[in-house]
């Protein structure tokens, strides 16, 4: 029999315009895996299914535009990651901000953090240099990646690497 494809919940964290939900697109048509919208079932949840390893997973990822409330009202999701644009600085306060509310919640210590900073294709606009974003994302032990969802410049990278740090987690949990 086909073994068991766990699901890991991944939820999305964010200022808005920072490229959430222009990344899960873009996770949805990615060459590697097979993607499907459960739209019908679950409003906001969009999943895709990643062969990795010789092993099959499924994340879902969730939008949560207020993590305040919603972290309170539902499980813990598996992963977070904690986006931003590299065009705005206003975003990346806010990501330092979302970071910290994980930390203090004590929701990161057993699950992944991503720290994503957004938009590199906008060279002549950026606002937050790469060695800021390293440096925060080290303060909070988070993973760091830069991507341009308009580009696809490491976005499947980002898609493995997520599936990666929560494997790697469960591993040493
Ligand atoms: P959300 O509010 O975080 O879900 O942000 P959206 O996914 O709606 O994106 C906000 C805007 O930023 C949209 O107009 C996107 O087309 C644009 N956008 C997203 N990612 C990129 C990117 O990598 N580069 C550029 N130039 N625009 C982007």
């Amino acid at each position: 029999p086909a073994p068991e494809v766990i699901t890991y919940r991944v939820a999305m964290i964010g200022a808005p315009g920072v490229g959430k939900t222009a990344l899960v697109s873009q996770f949805m048509t990615s060459e590697c895996i097979n993607a499907y919208d459960r739209q019908r079932d679950a409003p906001k949840e969009q999943s895709v299914f990643i062969m990795l390893n010789g092993e099959e997973s499924e994340l879902c990822f969730i939008n949560l535009a207020n993590p305040k409330e919603e972290l309170d009202r539902t499980d813990p999701p598996d992963a977070f990651v904690v986006m931003y644009s590299v065009i705005d600085k206003a975003s990346f306060q806010r990501a330092e901000t979302e970071l910290a509310r994980l930390q203090d919640w004590d929701l990161v210590r057993s699950r992944p953090a991503i720290l994503v900073g957004n938009k590199v294709d906008l060279v002549r606009s950026r606002a937050v240099s790469s060695q800021d974003g390293k440096c925060l994302a080290c303060t909070y032990r988070a993973k760091f990646i830069e991507i341009s969802v308009g580009i696809s410049h490491n976005v499947d990278e980002l898609l493995v690497g997520i599936l990666n740090q929560i494997r790697l987690k469960l591993i040493h949990a």
